[in-house]
């Protein structure tokens, strides 16, 4: 799969032009959240004609995996939201970065600290003992340090002022620098830290809007700094707030499926899946369907909901319907067959399933359910339900089986017209109502009491099956009566 992914290199942005980026730490799976933050990010810059960066923050060696990557790569590939530029990799910028902090602390703005381990241990507890907020006190600020082994490098934060930036989701957002302290931009193992590669990554490569995950507000004053210090424009912002599962704790994977790819295996369609991320928080007055093309139109920033939203399977289930509806015949069939052969069920490629997964859609919220639903043309199933079976297998519906049985392997033309007429002709032969036919015929072909039209159920189910099917139910009721 990597090999599809094309390295689509840095490039200069004209100016007036946006760009925004994605910038998961491969750690795990492509999960909602983060399919969320990487749709909005691809929405704006489409909206914008910008181009959208996709960068992958693999410093931390232990966290960061191979399979993470590819399983972002593949969750962006099957959402169809392509990049412009990257994958980048921070792991292979370590000079860029190591350049960046020599450049910071040739001018001043950083400094050499030693402050042991257990220095900084017992500060804290001081601190945290008289209720003040952990933070760095500045102990080797200005004592000029050498660089030596063991030592870290630390951003001089301004003292003074305020930092004030315009947040597109959270509003005026004003931070006085007497509450940030300096930073380890560099660890003393010579490793960038995570707010030192963001901010040197964000000014190469441009990046106009950063839009992230809300749990990054809190660094956006100190990487504001950080890009001042360095002579960057300073990107806007736009910091998305965290998604919910239906208790209102944090989404995890205690509340169900998480990754994206896990609502791919359980049938759902990737445009359902960008509907339903489009509209976990972000809303166009009542309309809830978009298509990608309105999605481009209408979105903006500023309509990014400032509250947490809720993960609603129910709602997702019911987009997903429109789209396995609206979507053309032949890539639903496709799908069908596919997870047909998933459960290793071997569909004779001749067969027409179309008309049967037509009729099914209409039903089914996801693939994985219209397939379980149209299982028992494929297969003989084991049992019948047993609420249907106890409704319409008694010993009244012996006498239509038989008839039907008759009729039925009489009939030499299977269309659904001509089981119509043997169903009919039964009925008055017999005086009774229709479902008392029909829904013995049902649930003896079916196994349970829900099916399309029962003379287009039974033509597409075929004669030989169909006929085996009544003889079965035959048995059942003599052996149940
Ligand atoms: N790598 C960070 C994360 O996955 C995102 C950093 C950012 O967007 O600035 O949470």
């Amino acid at each position: 799969m990597t090999s599809r992914v094309e390295y689509r290199a840095f490039q200069l942005r004209p100016s007036g032009m946006i760009k925004t980026r994605f910038a998961p730490s491969p750690t795990g799976v492509l999960h909602v959240g983060g399919a969320r933050t990487a749709l909005f990010c691809w929405l704006f810059s489409r909206k914008m004609q910008g181009r959208f960066v996709l960068r992958i923050e693999d410093t931390d060696r232990e966290r960061s995996t191979p399979e993470s990557i590819q399983a972002i790569l593949e969750g962006m590939d099957w959402l169809g939201l392509d990049f412009d530029e990257g994958p980048f990799y921070q792991s292979r910028r370590f000079d860029r970065y190591r350049e960046v902090v020599e450049q910071l602390l040739g001018q001043g703005h950083a400094y050499y600290c030693d402050c042991s381990k257990e220095r900084l241990d017992a500060l804290r507890e001081q601190q945290m003992a008289a209720k003040q907020k952990p933070r760095y006190d500045g102990h080797c600020r200005e004592r000029g340090l050498a660089p030596a082994d063991g030592s870290a490098v630390r951003f001089k934060n301004p003292r003074q002022g305020k930092v004030r930036f315009h947040d597109h989701v959270k509003g005026d957002i004003q931070v006085d620098n007497a509450e940030l302290d300096d930073l380890i931009i560099a660890r003393s193992d010579g490793s960038p830290t995570y707010n030192l590669s963001v901010v040197v990554d964000d000014m190469d490569m441009g990046i106009t809007h950063v839009l992230r995950g809300d749990d990054h507000v809190n660094n956006t004053p100190r990487q504001i700094n950080i890009l001042q210090a360095l002579g960057s424009p300073v990107p806007e912002y736009a910091h998305v707030p965290m998604i919910l599962g239906d208790d209102g704790k944090r989404l995890s994977k205690r509340h169900g499926a998480v990754g994206v790819m896990e609502y791919r295996q359980a049938g759902y369609l990737p445009e359902a899946m960008l509907n339903y991320l489009v509209r976990l928080g972000w809303s166009h007055g009542d309309q809830e369907v978009f298509d990608l093309q309105e999605m481009i139109e209408h979105f903006e920033l500023n309509a990014i909901n400032r509250s947490a939203s809720s993960f609603n399977t129910g709602k997702l289930d019911w987009l997903n319907q429109q789209y396995l509806i609206a979507a053309s015949l032949e890539r639903i069939v496709e799908l069908v067959r596919e997870r047909l052969a998933q459960l290793g069920i071997d569909a004779d490629p001749d067969m027409n399933i179309a008309p049967l997964v037509d009729l099914y859609r209409q039903r089914a919220n996801t693939i994985n359910q219209l397939v379980n639903s149209i299982l028992y043309c494929f297969c003989d199933f084991q049992d019948y339900d047993p609420k249907a079976a106890k409704k319409a297998l008694g010993a009244e519906a012996l006498e239509p089986l038989q008839r039907l049985r008759d009729g039925l392997s009489r009939l030499e033309s299977w269309d659904a017209g001509s089981i119509h007429a043997i169903i009919e002709g039964i009925t008055s032969d017999l005086a009774v109502g229709m479902g008392k036919v029909g829904q013995p015929l049902r649930v003896a072909v079916t196994g349970g009491s829900f099916s399309p039209p029962i003379d287009q159920t039974v033509e597409l189910l075929g004669k030989d099956r169909c006929v085996r099917r009544i003889e079965r139910a035959i048995e059942y009721i003599s052996s149940n009566n």
